[in-house]
């Protein structure tokens, strides 16, 4: 199985569709986001420092993340491929990712954009509540996966609790930094002809059809 690099503004359904496919193909679900809110649970400075800069919107150091996002890619249950989410998020995580697969003998796989607009975006990110306990993401504004029961999580029964970065000002901060850092990361993957785009505006279930057709094709 080829592994895949999930791009995406913010709040498009990239971990949605990341925990959707992981469960599907076997797969280890390697999220920045997720990696990043573990390491503020140590409480030391570099916690300290991480918090701080996910609340405001802003990336964190690339070294702590290419270290974290390395660590992790030499475990043992990543040697079948993996989805990469959240990462890379700027021109210089991408490099170095190139440089550490080919030293490590890793196959590139392909990327995929789930691409959305400023204003569905800002939307979602303002209803989006997920579980503390089992990490599922819901969302108060959609159809498609809004909680069954208001408050509480469908998969555990745990109360649903909001990111402290899902607020407008951080929203504007990373959607800003989406543009500036990641876009030409989306650019640099589409000059390379390893790019797939999707329309996250659509419903999950639609997006999650095209992603699993590109993947079919991909390991056709
Ligand atoms: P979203 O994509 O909705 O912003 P994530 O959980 O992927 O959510 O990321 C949350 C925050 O974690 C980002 O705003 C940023 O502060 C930090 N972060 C995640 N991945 C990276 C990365 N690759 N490089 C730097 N910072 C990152």
């Amino acid at each position: 199985m080829k592994s895949i690099i999930l791009i995406a503004p913010p709040s498009a359904g990239k971990g949605t569709i990341s925990k959707i496919l992981c469960e599907e193909y076997h797969l280890p679900h390697i999220s920045t986001g997720d990696l990043l809110r573990s390491s503020i649970l140590n409480d030391d400075e570099q916690g300290n420092y991480i918090k701080q800069q996910m609340n405001l919107g802003n990336l964190v150091s690339d070294d702590i993340i290419i270290s974290l996002v390395e660590n992790r890619i030499m475990d043992n249950d990543c040697m079948n491929g993996y989805i990469l989410d959240g990462f890379p998020r700027n021109l210089k995580q991408a490099k170095q990712y190139d440089e550490f697969i080919v030293k490590n003998n890793i196959m590139m796989g392909f990327v995929v954009l789930l691409d959305i607009n400023r204003e569905e975006a800002q939307k979602r990110i303002l209803g989006r509540v997920s579980c503390p306990n089992c990490g599922a993401v819901f969302n108060l504004y959609s159809n498609d996966t809004r909680p069954r029961i208001a408050g509480l999580c469908d998969r555990c029964g745990s109360d649903l609790t909001r990111r402290e970065d899902d607020n407008s000002e951080a929203f504007d901060i990373r959607f800003s930094t989406y543009l500036k850092e990641t876009k030409p990361v989306v650019d640099y993957y589409e000059s390379k002809g390893l790019l797939y785009k999707v329309n996250s505006s659509n419903p999950l279930s639609q997006v999650l059809e095209q992603v699993e057709k590109i993947i079919r094709r991909e390991n056709d």
